[in-house]
C-alpha cells in the first residue's frame, strides 16, 4: 500500500483519488477552496458514457440535461454552420458544482482523506525525486504525488529540468474567458438552435456565444486567445446582447472571468515520485477547451497502470506508460488539433467568411467537430475533390491550408512516435523534436 498525494480538486485529481482508494493505497487529496459550492457556478458540456468509461456511479439525475444543438456564425455574422446534433442524452450539459459534490461523496465513500481549505505550498525534492509535499511549515511524506492543481501549477517548475515538463504555458496556449447569465428577454421567443457560437468575433482571436439554455437563462461567454481588456469585453457583450433579441441586459449572475488551456500536452507527464494530470498537464481538446472527460480518461489510464504493474516504485520510468496511453489516446490527436486551431484563428478574417458561405464545408462536414467518435461523416475523395475546386477560387486559401496541414500532420506524427520504453536520452530527443514541432506551428 502506497501513500499518494493528489493537489487539487478537479475532476481529474478527484477520479484518480477514488480509484486509487479503492486499489487500497492511502490517498490524501489537498484542495485549497472551501468545499461548500466549490467549482464555478455553471453547466459544462461532456459526454455522458465518460461516468461508464471510468465505471463510476450517474450523478443524481437533476444536476444534468441534454446538450443542446450548435451553429457556428461566421466573423462578419452573415452565414453559419449547423453540427449534427449528438443522439439524445449522448452530450450532456452538468452542473460543475453538483459534479464536484458527487465526486466529492465518491472520494469519501472510498475513503479517501480529503483536505480542504488546504494550499499545498511546494513540492518536497530531494535527490531529484518528488518525496512530499509541503503545507504551511510541515513537510509530509508520499511514495507519489499527483500534480492535478490546474493550468497555473505552480509545481511544475520545482520538477527537476531533466525530465522535460515545461513549466509555463505561451500566452497563445491560453484563453481568457469571460462568462455571465443574463435574464431572458419577456416577450422574445427561444432561439433555434440554442447555442449560437460565433467565430473570430468581432475580428478577434476567439470566440463568444450567446445561448438560451434549458433552464431559462442566458448564458454569455466571451473568450479571447491571450489577454482581453474590459472594453473588449464590455463591447463583446453589448454587440451578442444587439444581436441576440432574448438576452435582455438584465445580469441574473455576475460574469467570472477565468483562463482555459488551448495548447498540446506538456512534453513532460511524468517525474521520479510525482505525474501530471489534467489542465496542468494541460490535458484540454485545443480548439474549446474542453477538458473534463481527458482528464478523468487520463485518470483511469493512470490508475490501471498502477494497478495492473502492482506499482510500488513510482519512478519516471515505471510510470512512463502513462504518458505513452496518454498521447496514443488523445495526446497526438489534440497536438494536430493545436495546431489547427491556430490556423484558423490566424486566418485573414475576410477569407473564413467566404470560407462559411462558398459552400466548400457544409452542415455535414460539422459532424467532425462532434465528440462522436462514431460519426458518419466522413471525408471521402469525392468531396474533398468538390471542395477543392470551390477553393481553387481562392488559390491564396489553398497555400495556407496546405501549409497548415503539412503542419498539423508533422506535428501529430511527431506527438504519436514517442518512445515506448522508457530511455533517459530518447525521451529528452522526443521531447526536444515535438517541442520544437509545435513551436515551428506557431
Ligand atoms: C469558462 C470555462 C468553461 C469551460 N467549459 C468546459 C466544458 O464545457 N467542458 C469541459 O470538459 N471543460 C470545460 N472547461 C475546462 C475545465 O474546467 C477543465 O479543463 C477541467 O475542469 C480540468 O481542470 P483541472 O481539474 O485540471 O483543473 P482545475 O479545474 O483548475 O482544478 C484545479 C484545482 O486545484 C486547486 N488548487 C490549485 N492550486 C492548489 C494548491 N497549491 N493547493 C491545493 N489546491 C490547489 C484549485 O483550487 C482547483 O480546484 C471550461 C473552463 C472554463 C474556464
Amino acid at each position: 500500500m502506497a501513500k499518494i498525494a493528489v493537489i487539487g480538486f478537479g475532476q481529474g485529481g478527484a477520479v484518480a483519488a477514488i480509484k486509487l482508494s479503492q486499489q487500497g493505497h492511502a490517498v490524501s487529496l489537498f484542495e485549497r477552496a472551501a468545499r461548500e459550492g466549490f467549482g464555478h457556478p455553471w453547466y459544462d458540456d461532456i459526454r455522458f458514457d465518460i461516468f461508464e468509461f471510468c465505471a463510476l456511479p450517474l450523478p443524481p439525475r437533476e444536476c444534468y440535461t441534454n446538450k443542446g444543438k450548435r451553429l457556428f456564425i461566421s466573423p462578419d455574422c452573415k452565414n453559419s454552420l449547423r453540427v449534427p446534433s449528438a443522439k439524445p442524452m449522448e452530450e450532456i450539459s452538468i452542473s460543475r458544482p453538483a459534479l464536484n459534490a458527487h465526486l466529492a461523496a465518491l472520494c469519501e465513500a472510498a475513503g479517501v482523506q480529503l483536505h480542504f481549505e488546504t494550499q499545498v505550498e511546494h513540492l518536497l525534492v530531494e535527490n531529484e525525486r518528488v518525496t512530499g509535499v509541503v503545507i504551511g511549515e510541515t513537510a509530509l511524506r508520499f511514495d507519489l504525488v499527483i500534480d492535478a492543481s490546474g493550468l497555473f501549477s505552480p509545481f511544475r517548475a520545482e520538477l527537476p529540468g531533466r525530465f522535460g515538463v515545461r513549466a509555463e504555458p505561451g500566452e497563445t496556449d491560453v484563453m481568457t474567458a469571460w462568462r455571465g447569465f443574463f435574464k431572458w428577454e419577456p416577450g422574445t421567443a427561444a432561439p433555434d438552435p440554442d447555442r449560437n457560437i460565433y467565430i473570430k468575433h468581432q475580428g478577434s482571436v476567439g470566440l463568444s456565444w450567446c445561448n438560451l439554455n434549458d433552464r431559462g437563462e442566458v448564458d454569455v461567454f466571451v473568450g479571447r486567445i491571450g489577454t482581453m481588456s474590459e472594453d473588449e469585453r464590455k463591447s463583446a457583450v453589448a454587440q451578442l446582447q444587439a444581436a441576440n433579441a432574448f438576452c435582455s441586459r438584465e445580469v441574473l449572475r455576475e460574469g467570472v472571468t477565468a483562463k482555459i488551456s488551448l495548447r498540446a500536452a506538456n512534453p513532460g507527464l511524468v517525474a521520479d515520485g510525482c505525474v501530471l494530470l489534467g489542465e496542468s498537464a494541460f490535458m484540454t481538446m485545443p480548439m474549446m477547451g474542453s477538458g473534463i472527460e481527458a482528464s478523468m480518461k487520463a485518470a483511469i489510464w493512470l490508475t490501471e497502470l498502477i494497478s495492473r504493474t502492482g506499482m510500488t516504485d513510482f519512478s519516471a520510468a515505471n510510470l512512463w506508460p502513462y504518458q505513452v496511453k496518454y498521447y496514443t489516446e488523445l495526446g497526438a490527436k489534440y497536438a494536430f488539433v493545436d495546431v489547427v486551431k491556430r490556423w484558423v484563428l490566424g486566418i485573414d478574417t475576410e477569407l473564413l467568411n467566404w470560407l462559411f458561405g462558398c459552400g466548400a464545408v457544409t452542415n455535414e462536414d460539422m459532424g467532425l467537430v462532434s465528440t462522436d467518435p462514431n460519426n458518419p461523416n466522413k471525408l471521402t475523395a469525392g468531396k474533398i475533390l468538390k471542395k477543392a475546386a470551390i477553393v481553387l477560387q481562392k488559390p491564396k486559401l489553398i497555400a495556407q491550408t496546405a501549409l497548415w496541414m503539412r503542419r498539423a500532420l508533422h506535428v501529430r506524427r511527431v506527438a504519436s512516435a514517442l518512445p515506448t520504453v522508457y530511455d533517459p536520452a530518447k525521451v529528452q530527443a522526443w521531447q526536444e523534436k515535438y517541442h520544437a514541432a509545435l513551436g515551428k506551428a506557431v
